[in-house]
């Protein structure tokens, strides 16, 4: 399985892109910012998008993706996620107000996009790779991904923040080999994080201790402006663990 990152960061700027990632080229892990860099060619060829939940910063490239695909695919687009998530996008994306509902386009027996929703802790088969929603703390109805492509199992927490749930779900799998885990804050920031449910680098060492497994750490979702503070806190906060902050245009293999 060949993960490539779209965009990794918390917010936008020169060379930032919000979270997407790629999955060997044909299913699309959140659609932050980062969709936009993709041909048309490239946007025809996904033919899955799993979301994490309803921030704009992971959603929005999918409003614009769907209006690029409009006419140029023959098949819908199917779009897994929880029922809050869904819910939350055909009442305040997709509702003729903010964006066409691309659900009932060109017509409702032909839908250009197909909601599908998943239950946390169930697998869903999508293609050769498993892949199982679990439930994370977040400000809104959240989850992560746990996909086992039958060679390595990764782990992506989409934005979350201190929850035995996560550690838990975790320590039950019988491997971990990478997680993708979110830093959004620096430490002097660790009240802000607190109320907008987002990790820093000293409370995510020290929830990383209620996890069994040593996987590969990938630092992703820090807010433009933050990366220098939080890789020198994560120097010590996450001293001995085998971690590299994410760039966009990063692969993973798994
Ligand atoms: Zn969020
Ligand atoms: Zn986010």
């Amino acid at each position: 399985m060949r993960i490539k990152v779209l965009g990794c960061s918390g917010g936008v700027g020169p060379g930032l892109r919000t979270t997407g990632l790629l999955v060997d080229d044909e299913i699309l892990i959140d659609a932050g910012t980062g969709v936009g860099d993709l041909s048309l060619a490239q946007m025809g060829r996904i033919s899955d998008v799993l979301l994490t939940h309803s921030h704009l910063d992971h959603v929005c490239g999918l409003a614009f993706m769907a209006d690029n695909l409009f006419g140029l695919i023959e098949r819908p687009l199917h779009v897994h996620a929880t029922r809050e998530t869904v819910s939350a996008l055909q009442e305040h994306l997709f509702n003729w107000k903010l964006w066409p509902d691309f659900t009932m386009l060109p017509d409702a027996e032909h839908p250009l996009m197909i909601f599908h929703t998943l239950q946390p802790a169930v697998p869903a088969a999508l293609g050769r790779i498993k892949v199982t929603p679990f439930e994370v703390l977040h400000t809104v109805p959240a989850v992560g991904y746990l996909i086992d492509s039958g060679e390595g199992v990764f782990a992506f927490s989409g934005d979350t923040y201190a929850d035995d749930r996560l550690w838990h779900f975790l320590n039950q799998q019988p491997r971990l080999d990478r997680l993708m885990i979110e830093i959004a804050f620096p430490d002097e920031d660790a009240e802000l994080g607190r109320i907008s449910k987002h990790f820093t680098p000293s409370l995510l060492g020290q929830e990383l201790n209620k996890l069994r497994h040593r996987p590969k750490l990938f630092l992703t979702h820090h807010k433009p402006g933050t990366e220098r503070a939080i890789e020198q806190q994560c120097l010590s906060a996450l001293a001995g663990w085998d971690y590299s902050h994410l760039k966009r245009g990063d692969i993973i293999l798994s």
